[in-house]
């Protein structure tokens, strides 16, 4: 295991203490999960979000510019991320990408102006951090830690390899050491999390060490799982290349125009003309969410933005749905919650090709494959506590 290789420092922060005494930015951000969009577009904050426990954040610039149309909108916590770190490296010279060039006032300005429009907290602009660079993840820490503001975050992207076995250790000890916030998000191409074994558990043991840090850029599965097992907040990206970090310079793979739609039963999102051609011949699924109220979901088989739009509110009201009974189950139930769930999906997807008569039609993301099993083998040595409904 790898020992922790940053030494005790003056600034280090009260992560390890009891919650109650986080700073305000992290009270900011605590409980809640977040929708994450592109600003272009995007004229009002969706209905599904509510107030006390989701929150809504742009992505990528410019931002920071449209935020002064929404923000403060239906009481919905607004943070700002330039996302500098789909296209920059970070590196020990250069850790940060401001916009602007340093003036007499430093960065403040940057911050300042995107307060100004009405956000709550603004993402420290951090670059990307490749693979094994400790000395890029180190200066981002001592860069992020030089902004002495308490309305922001850092979104810290690591490549996925920060996850293995070797690796944790040291990313778990930089990140303890950041005195804001951390918003976690993986770099890699598909799903992150689909890579390696152990890379699922390894996160849930960066939740549990660290009370400051929450998955960014993330889907409904890791973000769930991640709110069960102690992650202070949760970002959720509400298309395809906001769920998936492309690491600088790598091609994006994304291949069908058509909407991304979630399933609830099958707890994973499927593009809508994969849905309607493996329904063509049986009843498709419906759901119960506030926008589909029973509706098939085979109907987002489209080009048309208003399908694209209308799936996007399903898939958000979907997780809020989520959301709400999970919160509403006390923090130490929460994981036998959640394996409870996944259990009943892992059987959801045998049962669903038995109904349509495909074998092997709907198959469970390795991701979502992995966390079935670590939830069938948990539950074998529990004692049943509580049900959830879909
Ligand atoms: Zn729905």
């Amino acid at each position: 295991m790898t020992q922790d290789p940053v030494p005790p420092s003056p600034r280090r922060p009260a992560w390890d203490q009891d919650r109650s005494a986080l700073p305000p930015a992290a009270q900011h951000l605590k409980g809640k999960m977040f929708h994450l969009m592109r600003a272009r577009g995007v004229d009002a904050i969706p209905s599904p979000l509510n107030g006390s426990a989701t929150g809504f954040a742009f992505v990528g610039g410019p931002g920071e510019k449209g935020v002064s149309r929404l923000a403060h909108a239906a009481g919905v916590c607004v943070v700002v991320d330039v996302a500098h770190y789909e296209a920059q490296m970070a590196s020990a010279e250069t850790p940060l990408f401001y916009t602007e060039p340093e003036g007499f006032f430093g960065h403040d300005p940057f911050y300042d102006d995107i307060i100004a429009r009405g956000a709550d907290l603004v993402a420290i602009p951090a670059g990307y951090v490749e693979a094994e660079d400790s000395e890029a993840l180190k200066a981002v820490r001592d860069a992020a830690n030089a902004v002495s503001r308490d309305d922001v975050v850092v979104v810290v992207a690591v490549d996925v390899t920060w996850l293995r076995d070797n690796r944790v250790g040291q990313l778990i000890a930089i990140l303890r050491t950041i005195r804001h916030p951390v918003g976690l998000a993986l770099g890699g191409q598909y799903n992150p999390t689909d890579g390696y074994v152990t890379t699922l558990s390894n996160l849930r043991r960066v939740y549990r060490e660290l009370p400051h840090v929450g998955p960014w850029r993330t889907d409904q599965v890791n973000a769930l799982d991640a709110m069960a097992h102690g992650a202070l907040f949760a970002g959720i990206g509400a298309s395809g290349s906001l769920r998936h970090l492309v690491p600088p310079k790598e091609k994006t793979f994304f291949s069908s125009k058509k909407p991304s739609v979630f399933v609830p039963e099958l707890m994973d999102y499927f593009s809508a003309d994969k849905l309607a051609r493996l329904w063509a011949n049986a009843d498709p699924m419906t759901c119960s969410c506030r926008i589909c109220r029973g509706g098939p979901l085979d109907r987002f088989d489209s080009e048309e933005p208003e399908a694209k739009h209308e799936a996007a509110l399903h898939n958000l009201a979907c997780w809020v749905q989520w959301w709400d009974e999970l919160r509403a189950v006390s923090p130490d139930l929460r994981p036998s919650w959640l394996d409870r769930l996944l259990t009943r999906v892992g059987k959801a997807y045998e049962d669903e090709n038995i109904r349509i008569q495909q074998a092997k039609a709907f198959i469970p993301s390795p991701t979502l494959a992995k966390l079935i099993k670590l939830a069938v083998a948990a539950l074998a040595n529990e004692a049943p506590v509580q049900t959830p409904v879909l």
